[in-house]
């Protein structure tokens, strides 16, 4: 019951924003017709089939023998239910942020996340817009975070819901007035910021790789917010014509030697004050 109601609140805020990103658009896009967004929701399906497929046979049994063998950090610690909670919810949410990173970095990380980037335009359906392969590795991470922090499964279907629409969120098309953004941006990633995220230029890429909250960019120096929308150029360098990023292309990309498939050697992680 709970869950059909999370799925319906999420339903209609997807809907919400896609009628709202049409009417106040914040960049111009390269692909306006239904044919991206079709591509988009095709393979959203398969990435939404593979996420639920390996649930059962992966996530939902670490969950279980960290339980039972009471694993991970936060099980070590004699802390109260609350700050269990608050704290699960940060270190799932920083931890991402590093896996994000990864993404971009190791070549075989980097060959399933460019099929999410190859797409030429950013709007809420590009937040569907993952390769199944990219979500399978994911599931394995996941089990890995479950096991390793010792999150509960309450904290953690929390931080996955709101994930869920944050992702949708900040992807967007949606022109925020600036102000209501710049507040907004303070504490989540926001349309803006994840927009440069998605520039084809390498040094662009190379920020903005936080999904839920945006302190982990601040915390690593990597949050870019001085990039107007208007001069970034959404994708992947090397692929810019829709005929490049077909429904074919994008699911076979991974599998096939590509040399515009390039992983970012941008900066090493670092604190802000380095
Ligand atoms: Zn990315």
């Amino acid at each position: 019951m709970r869950r059909s109601l999370g799925w319906v609140i999420f339903g209609s805020a997807l809907g919400a924003l896609f009628v709202a990103e049409r009417r106040r658009p914040l960049r111009r896009q390269k692909e306006p017709g239904p044919e991206r967004v079709g591509r988009n929701l095709t393979i959203g399906l398969l990435a939404g089939a593979t996420t639920a497929a390996s649930e059962f046979p992966i996530v939902a049994p670490v969950q279980r023998l960290a339980e039972r063998g009471r694993l991970g950090l936060l099980r070590l610690l004699p802390l109260p239910r609350v700050l269990r909670v608050v704290l699960g919810f940060l270190l799932l949410d920083y931890t991402l942020y590093l896996w994000h990173r990864m993404n971009h970095h190791a070549p075989l990380l980097w060959r399933f996340h460019a099929v999410h980037h190859l797409d030429l335009d950013l709007d809420t359906t590009t937040g569907l817009r993952f390769h199944f392969g990219e979500l399978a590795m994911a599931a394995g991470f996941r089990a890995l975070q479950i096991l390793l922090l010792g999150v509960d499964r309450d904290t953690l279907r929390l931080w996955q819901q709101m994930l869920v629409v944050s992702v949708v969120f900040h992807h967007s098309n949606l022109e925020l007035p600036i102000e209501v953004e710049e507040r907004l941006n303070a504490i989540l990633v926001t349309p803006r910021m994840h927009g440069i995220h998605h520039s084809t230029r390498a040094d662009e890429t190379d920020s903005n790789y936080s999904s839920l909250l945006s302190c982990w960019d601040r915390l690593h120096g990597s949050l870019r917010l001085d990039v107007p929308q208007e001069q970034v150029i959404i994708g992947v360098a090397g692929f810019s014509t829709p005929d490049e990023v077909t429904l074919e292309r994008s699911l076979l990309l991974p599998f096939e030697e590509d040399s515009r498939l390039r992983p970012s050697i941008g900066a090493a992680l670092r604190p802000a004050s380095a």
